[in-house]
């Protein structure tokens, strides 16, 4: 079964964010657990948690169609003690609020080494941060999502995101999500369906589709290696709609969240819809 939706609002409360999903026809979504650009927050209301719960089984929502994003302040690499114990303080509040709402997965970015570390070392302290946040919560998978590179970001190689499931204890609660516009952009040339057939046996070979708990479909304004993360709308930018429909009839893709994080939110109903419609 394919789950499609896109990173949709949150605001005024969790609750609404299975709504405003419903709302454009989605059958995924993904969502932030607090305010993206703020470290602290509130901790989420009972009220909250349960009319999160009541919609999203009112709505047929289940958890492996569901995939949380952490906030963009989060550096799990941080080489800066001070830095990285926000950083991690903060991925565990976010973890807990997923673990408290039922969901079983939390997509992150995995971290920067701001030019002051090694990569190696930066993902060193990615993966130990992963596991004290594992160590502190429970039926939640930490998915790593890949990057474009951009700056000093890891995660724009597979072999980082391997690098990092090698060091996780429990790799039962390691994962990883396939961005398209990062992966294109970090050099793995998604533009013909020979390209696509190449770079997912890659990430076989390297990764594992087992890992594999969510996708993000985006369209690239930025050309193959240019490590600038720039996503676009479907039919527009670097990526032709064929590697959207690889991935639309492929089972490697089954029972997961795929998402939408393309940049004009008018069109996810029309997206979400020839998404579908690509099925054969
Ligand atoms: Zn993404
Ligand atoms: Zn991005």
């Amino acid at each position: 079964m394919k789950y499609v939706g896109a990173h949709i609002s949150a605001s005024g409360g969790v609750e609404n964010s299975p709504l405003n999903a419903h709302e454009i026809g989605a059958k995924a979504f993904a969502f932030f657990t607090k305010n993206q650009r703020q470290w602290v927050a509130p901790p989420l209301s009972k009220k909250s948690i349960e009319a999160f719960r009541v919609n999203c089984e009112k709505l047929g929502y289940k958890p492996l169609q569901i995939l949380p994003h952490d906030s963009y302040l989060i550096n799990l690499g941080n080489p800066d003690p001070e830095g990285l114990g926000r950083s991690r303080y903060s991925f565990i509040d976010e973890m807990k609020r997923c673990e408290l709402l039922g969901l079983d997965r939390f997509n992150f970015h995995p971290g920067s080494h701001l030019g002051k570390i090694t990569e190696e070392q930066s993902l060193d302290l990615i993966a130990e941060s992963v596991n004290i946040a594992l160590s502190k919560t429970a039926g939640v998978t930490a998915v790593i999502e890949n990057t474009a590179g951009q700056g000093t970001n890891l995660g724009y190689r597979f072999e980082h995101l391997k690098y990092i499931i090698d060091k996780v204890n429990d790799t039962s609660r390691v994962g990883v999500c396939i961005d398209t516009c990062h992966a294109f952009t970090s050099g793995y040339d998604l533009s013909t369906a020979e390209g696509f057939k190449k770079v997912f046996s890659e990430f076989e070979r390297v990764v594992g589709f087992k890992y594999l708990k969510g996708m993000h479909l985006n369209g690239s304004k930025k050309a193959l290696g240019t490590r600038v993360d720039r996503h676009d709308n479907l039919h527009r930018g670097e990526l032709k709609d064929e590697v959207f429909s690889l991935i639309m009839n492929d089972a490697r893709f089954d029972d997961m969240p795929l998402i939408l994080e393309t940049p004009e939110e008018a069109l996810w109903p029309e997206e979400i819809k020839y998404l579908y419609s690509l099925q054969k």
